[in-house]
């Protein structure tokens, strides 16, 4: 379906029915069902191959419709909502009792994004519901910024696709719970922990953000204890400078179908295949990239591949974060 009026009506009359929809957002595309229909919930997991236990995120296009959805909505919620939404900014808080467990998959909390995109917003205007909507791609899989990718997953297994073009950030919303009683980054994501900060005070960097958790540790975001985001490639980060990446990847030996995962305008200095993923010095460029970067790397057959690590600085902590997870948490000292 189109970004036009007609197909935007056609969208909202298929999530009324309890039908799925991938609908476009400015971070990646969401699986879209009608939020309050545990049946058509159901439906996500099942088309995604999402493990159970991995709570959704609600998205409404009025903050009005906020309030239904939660037991209620503390003075440092409405303050971080007034800062960043609409945009990709996920708040977490205690659900209320329209919320089925199919949605926040058993937690007594519910995640809730006021999205930006203003065709997300009139699709969620014509369904007439909030929509639960996890990013569109086969679980495990790198998130589709694109209708063509959304389509390569999830061909056959859901009503359809609404094409919105290119999203904007191409990395999912940043993700805090207000659910504790310090605020905690569960997820890094476009808007950046000092962002929060300068709302909240304090804020708490969630173990699983920078890193893996331990064994038997309980994830307080479900979402962030798998490998995930990743391509059939092996992937290692490999930390240091570029000269540094150049002579460590010259030791290693491996050429066959090996490549690099580097930085603008490094192709020329790295002997090997490279698929780039946006500016060294500009994290927007890099979530822009990284997912289109991983299933490309794909498409082109590559087995090994050995990736220039980004900054964790600001939107660089978001990068990193999902590289890290591509890269089944493998990184290396060069
Ligand atoms: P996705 O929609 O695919 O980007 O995934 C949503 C992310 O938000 C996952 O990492 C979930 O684990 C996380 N999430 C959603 N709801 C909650 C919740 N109630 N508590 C903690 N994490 C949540
Ligand atoms: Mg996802």
């Amino acid at each position: 379906m189109q970004n036009n009026k007609e197909d935007i009506a056609r969208a909202g009359k298929i999530l009324r029915g309890g039908g799925l929809v991938a609908i476009p957002t400015e971070t990646v595309y969401g699986l879209a069902a009608n939020a309050l229909d545990g049946l058509a919930v159901a439906k996500i997991f099942k088309a995604k191959g999402r493990p159970q236990d991995n709570p959704l995120i609600v998205h409404i296009s009025h903050i009005d419709q906020w309030d239904a959805l939660v037991s209620d909505i503390p003075e440092r919620a409405r303050a971080l909502a007034q800062a960043y939404w609409p945009g990709p900014l996920t708040i977490i808080l205690p659900k209320s009792g329209i919320i089925h467990d199919e949605v926040s998959a058993g937690l007594d909390t519910v995640a809730v994004r006021f999205p930006s995109m203003r065709t997300t917003r009139k699709i969620i205007d014509a369904a007439g519901v909030p929509l639960a909507a996890p990013s569109a791609n086969l679980s495990g899989s790198p998130s589709p910024t694109c209708a063509r990718h959304t389509m390569d997953d999830m061909r056959g297994r859901i009503d359809a696709v609404l094409d919105g073009g290119e999203c904007n950030f191409g990395v999912e919303s940043t993700v805090v719970t207000l659910a504790t009683p310090v605020p905690r980054l569960l997820r890094p994501g476009a808007v950046t922990p000092e962002e929060l900060r300068e709302v909240l005070g304090e804020l708490e960097i969630d173990d699983a953000v920078m890193g893996q958790l331990k064994e038997g540790v309980k994830a307080a975001s479900p979402g962030m204890k798998y490998k995930h985001y990743s391509p059939k490639a092996e992937i290692t980060i490999v930390k240091g400078t570029l000269d540094q990446f150049v002579r460590y990847i010259s030791g290693t030996g491996e050429r066959e179908n090996t490549f690099a995962l580097c930085f603008d305008g490094e192709e020329e200095k790295i002997p090997l295949r490279c698929v780039t993923y946006g500016r060294q010095d500009d994290p927007l460029t890099q979530s822009h990239r990284l997912f289109t970067a991983l299933r490309e790397l794909d498409e082109q057959g590559a087995v090994k591949v050995f990736a220039r690590c980004p900054s964790t600085d600001g939107v660089g902590m978001a990068v990193y974060n999902r590289l890290l997870r591509a890269a089944g948490f493998s990184v290396t000292d060069a």
